[in-house]
């Protein structure tokens, strides 16, 4: 799950990272008044889910409120389109308003989990601003890393060995120090999967501040992180996703190929994605429908697979544990009664019941294209949809 700026810009200032004085509006009479109460000299920001807004226009620096009330309502109720977005982009329903800060250096911090190492690890670099992706490319001894024991905690000198390579001046040291350690401290207790600060700045008074900032949280933290649910915007999500998690089905991706895939269990999924590759496809979506014996949980996930655009053709491929393939079979006639399927099913069976399973799908007339290998079943999808990307 992510948070907008502005929340994450709140749970920043609370765990004692600076950043700078501001305030979120939805209208832009209301940014027209938080410019008038930081002063008139403000930066207009938009609030989606997205990073790469500096260069897409989401970002406007302007010198007055009547100023910064034009800005919002070029912004507010528009869809903003950036290099992370896709060509549909996200809606824009808030901005954030906030003292123009004058700019002296642009740093970079983040967290994240080091997947290999298995714990967090913080990085920092001189070179933080728009091009930081680039910097990782090219030049990524410009990047300083330092895997955190979680058990430990970013102890003090683990915060001032980052600070330290930053060249700040000696005044700065200590509240860089205070920042690193504090965004640290939120990440862990927040259960955050990252948390990035792109740019800190250093400003020209000597102040060191957050102009941006992200947080994206563990999705299977949520059960312990009620307030940090309740900052959720399923405007920003993706329809499908939000629909399919909303039926109970937690395991449904959105993906760019052509091929609607519904099978279960993640490892099954992961196999699915490569051998439809291989194929010379691309998944569209996964649908892992998990250990469920009830057909209806089959119709709604055939439901959700169908009402994707992108998808040309359905792969149902399940292997059944304790997953019964009859039951997938049933759903599967009953979906096709309930709803028209607009593109051609491959279906693949195995284990549990299969005999049933097949029988039924036989015997209910119904143009399906079987397979009986993982592979088979792959190329056959692949084929269906019209060897389409
Ligand atoms: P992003 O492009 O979505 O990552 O948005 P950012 O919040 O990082 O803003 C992009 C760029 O806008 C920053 O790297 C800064 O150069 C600039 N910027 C952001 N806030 C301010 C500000 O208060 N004053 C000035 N002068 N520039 C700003
Ligand atoms: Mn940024």
């Amino acid at each position: 799950m992510k948070a907008h700026e502005y929340q994450a810009k709140q749970l920043m200032a609370e765990y004692g990272v600076p950043v700078p004085k501001g305030g979120v509006a939805k209208t832009p009479a209301e940014a027209k008044k938080a410019a008038a109460d930081l002063g008139g000299k403000v930066v207009v920001k938009a609030q989606v889910h997205a990073g790469g807004r500096g260069k897409a226009g989401g970002i406007k620096v302007v010198d007055s409120p009547d100023e910064a009330e034009k800005a919002a309502a070029g912004m507010l109720g528009k869809k903003l389109v950036t290099h992370q977005t896709g060509p549909e982009g996200v809606p824009i329903s808030a901005v954030l308003v906030e003292e123009a800060i004058e700019i002296d250096r642009e740093l970079y911090l983040g967290i994240v989990i080091d997947g290999v190492a298995g714990v967090p690890v913080i990085m920092a670099s001189e070179a933080g601003g728009m091009d930081i992706e680039e910097v990782a490319r090219t030049t990524p001894d410009k990047i300083l890393k330092v895997n955190v024991d979680p058990a430990l905690g970013a102890r003090g000198y683990i915060a001032r060995e980052l600070a330290y390579g930053l060249n700040l001046s000696k005044e700065q040291i200590r509240p860089a120090t205070e920042a690193i350690a504090n965004l640290y401290k939120l990440f862990q207790a927040k259960d955050c999967s990252l948390a990035e600060i792109n740019p800190l700045v250093v400003t020209k008074d000597g102040r060191v501040l957050a102009a941006d900032a992200k947080l994206n949280f563990d999705d299977n933290a949520m059960y312990r992180q009620k307030a940090v649910e309740a900052l959720r915007d399923t405007s920003q999500e993706d329809a499908l996703e939000v629909e399919a998690k909303a039926k109970g089905i937690e395991n449904y991706i959105k993906l760019d190929g052509s091929v609607g895939c519904l099978v279960n269990g993640a490892g099954l999924a992961m196999a699915v994605l490569d051998l439809l590759k291989q194929a010379g496809g691309n998944a569209a979506n996964f649908l892992d429908i998990g250990t469920i014996n009830d057909p209806e949980r089959v119709v709604q996930a055939i439901e959700i697979i169908n009402s994707d655009p992108d998808v040309k053709a359905i792969l149902i491929n399940i292997f059944g544990g304790m997953a019964r393939t009859d039951v997938i079979a049933e759903g599967l006639v009953e979906a096709h009664k309930r709803m028209t399927i607009k593109s051609p099913v491959v279906v693949r069976l195995a284990g549990t019941n299969v005999e049933k399973g097949d029988e039924i799908l036989a015997q209910s007339g119904l143009n399906l294209i079987r397979a009986h290998s993982f592979k088979e079943a792959a190329e056959k999808a692949v084929q269906a949809a019209g060897n389409s990307k």
